[in-house]
């Protein structure tokens, strides 16, 4: 990973250790020269240092502990040009310098521009290049006197892409092994494809990675010829021994050579060359295998996994909520749940128990009192405890459709404004609140975290409603705040286009702290719903399968959105919520003609399900008892997304390794 040194004044962390001993050189540019015996080697371009820090991570109640290295990018201290200084040409002097400071300031530095896209590919390569000579370095020294074979690599290491943003770790490992161990083409890549997995993240096309050919060329071109050779072997081996998918080719291939602009697909990359490919959550694999990488699949059946994602009991539930806690190991009678989450299911049989729902209701109480305390510091809101902690919190995206719910709200809103005040009492108050930040260039996600301020400002300064409605944004989401909210909340929304959310995490850290989900059949969701039981899921949506047809429909205007959602549209154009001019916003919400953009996450085809959903929220509300069963019920049928199964699943399915022993 990457050492961050985020700019001035950056607080110091105390935890990380330097090693000054731990240095390796990382190429950029240059040129490949040929030896005579026909042997090429990386030469020439700039040189920086990689140097390790190292980060203790110990385990929970055992000594075990292990280390996180990361990188700080360094010029060497030779770069220093004292004679172009004491001429007094400062910055030229410090500028291999000023390059290394770049590479780690920024973790995602932003890529609309040709210079920002060079950076993030400078970022990725440092980071493997830096991880990989380590990486050939420690095992060497492992085995150093003793007589060992390269063959035994595998066995000894596992590298794990996450995502696509380290597959450049490939062509890497096979320079290394190749340039600079001498290994030949075959006994290299043997050693690399039984070394690399690769985890899917996403099946969003605009998401999927694809470097420029004529950059990667410039800044790796060692690299670049040995991409072009697994593309070669790989096209060579369809043609030969497939011809039943000599069609596939142009799709399967690693390089798109469109002569516009000939870019590297880094998945495809991923694909061919790892010897394991899994998704996230079950639902988000099984597509993997039918769409994205479909026509992979008969190549290599064994290829593809699936390892359904997890979160770690100890901070979403231990150390967040120690009310909560407390009360689940004084009803299990053992606190061995902290450790083997499955336990909780033991809770079942106490969901209908008075005292103990009396308990858990007022742990959770307390959480949201914890809460209010927290938004009034925050922004300044005064919210009511005793209405109903509705939550959103996650990047925003359009995808993941912060847009339905804060259209939910404004219709919400107006009806309540229509209401007389008998008819409002019968209602169940609640506080929205959605939070997540924005990435630097994505317009409409800045407009859709103004247009929920916008909704704030009005709704909670109207006091025929306030009462019974508050929306709130919170602002500067991050994991401490996420520590805060998840606890105290009792709604959460996980309301993404079905298909469109490879797992999610943070549906699992609400519903281990007894939170109930409104959300769709995506992600994880469908896990999680199977795990605590249909009758305590508020469901709605469209199905994955259904989502290409719909869009069809949608696009060619053959089926009308449903009139609330229309309403809630015309009430922001109204100006009910300041003169921001909406339309660009409102317009990716329209069908095809005019300046409709098409609808593609089909937030109009969802909206009237996903208000009937939350009117059956509302209803469930009402009933406390029940309301507080279904909440034990999430918490005791969260087991399953404890990332100790996760990690316990890549160890035995992937890596091929046992656990070290608990002292
Ligand atoms: C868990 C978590 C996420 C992931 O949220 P999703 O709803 O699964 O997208 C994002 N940000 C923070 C701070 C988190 O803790």
């Amino acid at each position: 990973m990457m050492r961050n040194y985020g700019g001035f004044m950056q607080k110091f962390s105390p935890w990380e250790v330097v090693r000054h001993d731990v240095v390796f050189p990382v190429r950029f540019f240059g040129h490949v020269a040929v030896s005579p015996s026909g042997s090429r080697k990386w030469i020439g371009g700039e040189v920086m240092q990689a140097l390790a820090y190292d980060v203790p991570i110990p385990g929970y109640k055992t000594k075990n502990t292990i280390s996180l290295r990361l990188w700080e990018a360094k010029a060497g201290a030779k770069d220093f040009n004292l004679f172009q200084f004491n001429d007094g040409q400062y910055e030229a002097a410090a500028q291999l310098h000023s390059r290394a400071q770049q590479i780690c300031a920024v973790l995602y530095p932003g890529d609309a521009t040709e210079s920002g896209k060079l950076l993030r590919l400078k970022q990725q390569f440092f980071l493997c290049s830096a991880s990989l000579q380590d990486i050939i370095f420690r095992f060497k020294e492992r085995k150093d006197g003793g007589s060992w074979q390269w063959s035994e690599f595998p066995s000894k290491v596992a590298v794990q892409l996450n995502d696509t943003h380290p597959t450049l770790a490939i062509p890497e490992l096979m320079r290394l092994l190749i340039d600079d161990e001498g290994l030949g083409w075959d006994e290299a890549w043997d050693v690399t494809s039984r070394t690399i997995a690769y985890t899917n993240h996403t099946v969003l096309p605009e998401a999927l990675e694809k470097w420029s050919q004529v950059v990667m060329w410039k800044l790796l071109p060692r690299h670049m010829e040995i991409i072009e050779e697994i593309d070669k072997r790989f096209i060579t081996m369809i043609r030969s021994s497939r011809t039943d998918l000599e069609s596939k080719i142009p799709n399967m291939c690693i390089l798109d050579n469109n002569p516009q602009k000939p870019v590297v697909r880094m998945a495809n990359l991923c694909v061919v060359s790892a010897h394991s490919v899994n998704g996230v959550a079950q639902l988000h694999s099984d597509i993997l295998k039918a769409e994205l990488f479909a026509d992979y699949v008969s190549i290599w059946p064994t290829k593809f996994q699936n390892k359904t994602n997890g979160i770690t009991p100890r901070r979403w539930l231990r150390f967040c909520s120690p009310e909560l806690s407390n009360i689940i190991s004084k009803w299990l009678k053992t606190d061995e749940w902290v450790t083997n989450l499955d336990k909780l299911a033991n809770l079942r049989k106490f969901s209908d128990n008075e005292e103990f729902q009396a308990e858990w209701a007022s742990a959770k109480m307390a959480n949201k009192q914890r809460l209010a305390q927290y938004i009034l510091q925050v922004t300044g809101e005064s919210i009511d405890p005793n209405s109903l902690f509705d939550i959103q919190v996650k990047r925003i995206h359009e995808y993941k459709r912060q847009l339905l719910n804060i259209l939910g709200a404004i219709y919400r809103y107006k009806k309540l404004k229509e209401m007389s005040p008998e008819e409002r009492k019968n209602t169940t108050p609640r506080t929205i609140m959605i939070g997540g930040k924005a990435f630097a260039t994505y317009t409409n996600a800045k407009r859709i975290v103004k247009l929920v301020n916008d909704v704030g400002a009005v709704v909670n300064t109207d006091p025929e409603v306030n009462e019974y409605l508050k929306v709130v944004f919170v602002p500067n989401y991050n994991v401490s705040v996420a520590e805060v909210l998840i606890p105290g909340s009792e709604l959460s929304q996980h309301i993404s286009t079905a298909g469109m959310e490879a797992s999610g995490t943070s549906n699992m850290k609400f519903a281990l702290n007894g939170c109930l989900i409104i959300g769709t059949l995506d992600g994880a969701n469908v896990e999680i719903r199977e795990e605590i039981g249909e009758e305590n899921f508020f469901l709605f949506g469209a199905t994955a399968d259904e989502v290409p047809k719909l869009r069809k429909k949608r696009e060619a205007g053959l089926f009308k959105p449903d009139p609330r959602f229309e309403e809630a549209m015309k009430f922001i154009r109204t100006g009910a919520f300041g003169s921001y001019d909406y339309n660009p916003l409102l317009e990716s919400l329209e069908g095809n003609s005019g300046y409709g953009r098409g609808d593609y996450f089909l937030v109009g085809h969802d909206f009237p399900s996903y208000m009937d959903a939350q009117a059956r929220v509302d209803e469930a509300y009402k009933d406390r008892k029940r309301w507080l069963k279904m909440s034990i019920l999430s918490t005791a049928g969260s087991g399953k997304f404890s990332s100790d199964r996760t990690i316990a699943q890549y160890a035995k399915e992937i890596w091929n390794i046992e656990a070290c022993p608990v002292p």
